[in-house]
């Protein structure tokens, strides 16, 4: 396929407003694709060369685009900068340099989709000395036989701001629209794509083997599962009439690890799937003596432990041991113990599909007694005292809370469900619990705050159904000054001139942002709002935070993550039963 192919592309559905539409132009494109070439388009259009967990990013800073631009063009630098600073799109501008630049014409081969992938692919994967240099010939090669259309999309993509706004599960519609002609084959598509995470080979599996081998998908050995989540329920009576006779287990308060290992090779996966194998050394360790299969996956909460008082730290110090740098001083200053709690698969046996009770046995025989990993403290119950009790024990002794497991469930990668249901210290009265809300747009600052170019957020949580994002709080507290001047940077980056497809809010913000950044919101409650678009149906109103103020960025979390529209009413329907018993 020629890359104008996909440029065009591009160009419609940066410019279409709704999703479904969205996806009716990637369904389109996709049918013009060859088999081996679907996997590469479903990458690029991600802005990615490789599924995420990978980590393979293409890695060049603005000031190199620049360059190599300047050096496509001919134009000098400042040229390019003076330019930049109009547009604000380093794609813009080298559009525009390129449609003014003379020798226009001499562009004679069209560029295919191949070579645009090859091209940064070696990008992604140079490094060392002279790495920047290699990284800009490979991009100024590909500027020079570009149409300005092309231009503006093979700009964007090394700087990660493609500005498409696609989100995976268009994907997968689009997917199940290019092969029957609608969304009947989505739930395959997705249970393929929940367990390993790559919708380039969830496409290209379609395209080879059609929907039969899409059936067929296995789970795979460092392919990462998408983790299973959990709902809420504000007290034990109620998790108990929801499940019955139930597991319980303690809700650590750590670092979630899904593990994969063969023989001695080991990685370990963030909630988010990134790599984060080289941050901690003696859970591989662990692992490697304690695991007692060739190969496995399996999950579990790691929290850095005080041996001296015996006791477990807070999360802030666990959350120390996510660094890159100094991370052999830091593991032996503060050791993780990992608690097993699930295992998905184990010596060619698939465990997804068995019942949590099942899981559990498997998981007590793999795991070997050992001093880094243990297994997840757990008790089964079906009285609602016992289960408050070990609730209160739990609090007691510095945990979340706890986790309710329906022992008949199977593991629902990807998918929050009633199979694990959390219960935290307080669901009761006020909100206590912090939501996670997507960025979509920010506000100016205004008085005091005028000397800024940020003055509070646009938020909203997700409409799983609809893959939407609907708004559900404007945010105006909850920033220290450096917080402001931190927000004021990052979002300045991913605006974007208007409101994004998959973004539903009846509030206009200065700025509409590219789906990016999530962050975790206190609140005093949820109440019910005529302004705002989230869970409004036709003529009732939506749903918003009063008093919402800004605890944390969550980078451990996607936009997809954010607290769904379902959640929220959820949990606005807990909050009025406690109202009125309270009453
Ligand atoms: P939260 O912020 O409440 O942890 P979350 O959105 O990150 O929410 P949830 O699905 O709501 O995740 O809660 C499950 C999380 O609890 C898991 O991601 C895991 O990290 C953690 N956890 C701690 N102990 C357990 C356990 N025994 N079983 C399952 N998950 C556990």
């Amino acid at each position: 396929m020629e890359f104008s192919v996909l440029a065009e592309a591009y160009e419609k559905l940066e410019a279409t407003r709704g999703r479904l539409e969205m996806m009716a132009i990637l369904s389109e494109l996709f049918k013009k694709a060859k088999p081996d070439e679907i996997e590469k388009i479903i990458y690029l259009s991600q802005g990615v060369v490789a599924p995420p967990f990978e980590g393979i990013e293409v890695g060049i800073g603005e000031k190199f685009v620049e360059e190599a631009i300047a050096l496509a063009t001919g134009y000098p630098k400042k040229k390019v900068e003076e330019s930049y600073r109009k547009t604000g799109d380093l794609g813009k501008t080298a559009e525009e340099l390129l449609s003014s630049k003379q020798q226009m014409s001499l562009f004679s081969h069209p560029l295919s989709v191949q070579k645009v992938f090859d091209n940064f692919m070696k990008m992604a994967k140079t490094s060392g000395a002279g790495s920047q240099e290699m990284k800009i010939k490979g991009l100024v090669e590909l500027l020079n036989n570009a149409n300005p259309k092309e231009v503006r999309y093979i700009t964007r993509f090394p700087l990660g701001r493609l500005r498409l706004g696609i989100g995976d599960p268009t994907i997968l519609d689009a997917l199940s629209a290019y092969k029957a002609g609608d969304k009947s084959l989505r739930e395959e598509l997705e249970r393929a794509y929940n367990l390993c995470s790559d919708l380039g080979l969830v496409g290209r599996t379609l395209f080879s083997d059609g929907i039969e081998g899409i059936r067929k998908f296995k789970i795979k050995v460092f392919n990462p599962v998408r983790p299973a989540l959990a709902e809420r329920l504000p007290s034990a009576e109620e998790i108990i009439e929801k499940l019955g006779k139930c597991a319980v287990e303690r809700k650590y308060d750590g670092l979630r690890m899904e593990v994969h290992k063969q023989g001695e090779k080991v990685e370990i996966f963030s909630r988010r799937l990134e790599r984060m194998t080289q941050m901690f050394p003696e859970v591989v360790a662990g692992i490697r003596k304690q695991v007692k299969a060739k190969e496995a996956i399996f999950e579990g909460e790691a929290l850095a432990y005080n041996e001296v008082a015996g006791e477990y730290y807070p999360f802030q110090l666990t959350m120390q041991r996510k660094r890159k740098y100094n991370v052999k001083e830091k593991a032996e200053e503060y050791p993780l113990n990992l608690f097993a709690f699930d295992v998905l698969y184990a010596d060619g046996e698939d465990y997804t599909r068995h019942p949590y009770h099942e899981r559990r046995k498997r998981l007590e025989k793999l795991i070997a007694a050992g001093s880094v990993i243990k297994l997840s403290e757990m008790t089964i119950t079906d009285d609602p005292k016992k289960l408050e009790e070990f609730f209160e024990d739990s609090i007691e002794r510095g945990m979340e809370g706890i986790v309710a497991k329906d022992l008949n469930a199977q593991y629902n990668a990807g998918a929050r469900k009633f199979a694990w249901i959390k219960l935290k210290r307080s669901y009761k009265g006020e909100l206590a619990d912090t939501v996670d809300l997507a960025i979509i747009g920010y506000f100016l600052g205004k008085g005091m705050r005028a000397k800024f170019k940020f003055g509070g957020l646009l938020c909203a949580v997700y409409d799983e159904k609809a893959d939407m994002f609907k708004s559900i709080a404007k945010i105006g507290s909850g920033f220290s000054e450096e917080k402001m001047k931190q927000l004021e940077e990052m979002l300045g980056k991913i605006k974007v001139d208007h409101k994004l497809a998959r973004v539903e809010s009846e509030i206009k913000p200065d700025f509409w942002v590219d789906l990016k950044y999530i962050v975790a919101v206190a609140a005093d409650e949820i109440t019910r709002s005529p302004t705002h678009t989230a869970g409004k149906e036709k003529g009732e109103s939506g749903y918003a935070l009063r008093f919402p103020r800004m605890m944390e960025l969550r980078e451990d979390k996607s936009p997809e993550e954010a607290t769904t529209v379902k959640e929220i009413i959820e949990i606005y329907k807990m909050q009025k039963r406690i109202q009125l018993e309270e009453f």
